[in-house]
């Protein structure tokens, strides 16, 4: 029995005890390791049962024990490396945030702050007032309000505005975004009812017209943000909605979805309806995103007509909707930035990476080509730089394509499988790399990539030769 203790498991206790565990307990805890001894040694025992050699020495142990714990000790909530080319990538957190958003995130973590508090009067305020004046001094709106997303936007103001009511809308219009926001789902959970008009191709004004009725809550434009109807289309222009709203006593509200703060042609990029605009062709309120093209925090933002928002404000949801002084710290500091459009493609991240051109793309791909290369040498794999195109994402521009360059691989061999297997070794990196396999290559659109995290990218690739 004595010649062979590293066959029998230890209790415990010893494991406990001994000086090698002695920092995994500094440094996550006794209950924690206690835990772990006990997870390590059922499947040691499991191991045993099924056959396998185990080794119950204490550095055999250890090993297991260390790496179980540090499994577990890591953040679900993982840093990743977008090389998808999408930039606002729903599923991979949308829109980075620029540093003064950052900082002001961290001060509002960090410090008691006046969220709900005049400082001037020392009475109690609103949390809109976080950001409703610089929303208003950006789009010309006389009043503004903040939600979790625009979902939320688009559901408060329809139970708010249209509860037990009717809600005209162009067939063209009946947009799902990913995950479960459809318009025609929004609209009956808020309580409203959706009258279809027109066609899917083609809606004219006499069809809102003819729709008009003393059920009518409100007519409702829904940006198209995710997919474009060409060929044989009509729609109506906004000012001409919103007049024929009027006239019937009735408000006109616009779902812009993404929605942006300024006119994105002075960036080289495609047309985007700006909040502004809608506005100033008559939209009585405007909902929209906080982390599509405005680059800032999830929120939905409705700007607008004074009373309607004050009506919002009233609704009990507005407060089960609501959001956290993180997400207003971020989105003040975001909007502030748009007070000074020269330098904006530099400090909001989003918008610089959307304007990165493609020349600069291809100097870094051609600088991360070789330790690429490098790294997939073992594979059976071909890697080049090849020019590529990048999407806006969250819905916003479908149609419209950036230029870039991306590090493609490709199979040397018949063996297509081995992309999968170089994608799922790239996920399993420090820093995990999302890329995309589409067309028979792997590729990693450098788009996403700063300059200054190269390094930190090419220097985890040595891992995937291992
Ligand atoms: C994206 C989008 C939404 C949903 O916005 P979230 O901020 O993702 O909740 C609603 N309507 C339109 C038209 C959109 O594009």
């Amino acid at each position: 029995m004595h010649s062979a203790p590293h066959l029998r498991p230890p209790s415990i206790d010893r494991v406990l005890s001994w000086s090698a565990v002695a920092p995994l307990i500094a440094e996550y805890g006794r209950e924690p390791v206690l835990a772990g001894v006990r997870s390590v040694l059922d499947s040691a025992r499991q191991a045993a049962r099924d056959g396998a050699l185990v080794d119950y020495t204490e550095p055999g142990l250890t090993v297991h024990l260390a790496a179980h714990l540090a499994q577990r000790n890591a953040p679900r909530l993982q840093r990743v490396f977008n090389l998808t080319g999408t930039v606002l990538h729903t599923n991979l957190g949308r829109a980075p945030l620029p540093d003064e958003a950052v900082d002001a995130l961290v001060m509002a973590a960090r410090h008691p702050c006046a969220l709900e508090y005049d400082l001037a009067s020392g009475g109690r305020g609103d949390r809109d007032d976080v950001v409703e004046g610089v929303l208003c001094e950006l789009t010309g709106a006389e009043a503004a309000t903040v939600v979790n997303n625009n979902a939320a936007a688009v559901f408060l103001l329809l139970n708010t505005l249209a509860l037990r009511k009717q809600v005209i809308v162009s067939r063209g219009e009946l947009v799902e975004i990913g995950g479960a926001f459809r318009v025609p789902d929004i609209m009956s959970r808020a309580g409203a009812r959706l009258v279809e008009v027109g066609t899917t191709n083609r809606t004219h004004l006499r069809d809102f017209e003819g729709a008009i009725d003393p059920r009518c809550a409100m007519l409702m434009k829904v940006h198209t943000s995710n997919y474009a109807i060409q060929g044989f289309t009509a729609s109506v222009p906004e000012a001409e909605l919103a007049t024929l709203a009027h006239a019937n006593g009735l408000p006109f509200v616009v779902d812009l979805g993404s929605g942006t703060l300024i006119d994105l042609t002075r960036f080289g990029l495609p047309r985007e309806p700006t909040v502004q605009a809608s506005l100033a062709a008559g939209a009585d309120l405007v909902s929209f995103s906080g982390d599509k093209l405005l680059g800032g925090p999830q929120a939905g933002i409705l700007a607008g007509r004074r009373d309607l928002i004050q009506r919002i404000r009233k609704n009990p949801l507005k407060r089960a909707l609501r959001v956290d002084k993180l997400t207003l710290a971020a989105l003040e500091a975001v909007l502030r930035l748009y007070r000074d459009p020269d330098r904006l493609a530099a400090r909001l991240t989003t918008l610089h990476l959307l304007t990165r051109q493609a020349g600069e793309i291809q100097a870094q791909a051609a600088r991360l080509l070789p330790s690429m290369q490098r790294a997939l040498a073992g594979w059976p794999v071909r890697v080049s730089a090849e020019p590529a195109l990048s999407q806006i994402g969250s819905g916003s521009l479908p149609i419209d394509r950036l230029h870039s360059c991306a590090l493609a691989v490709r199979p040397a061999t018949r063996k297509s499988g081995v992309l999968h297997d170089i994608e799922a070794a790239l996920r399993g990196l420090p820093v995990p790399v999302i890329g995309r396999i589409a067309d028979g290559a792997l590729r990693l659109d450098l788009r996403c990539l700063a300059v200054a995290d190269e390094a930190c990218f090419a220097t985890q690739l040595a891992r995937l030769t291992a």
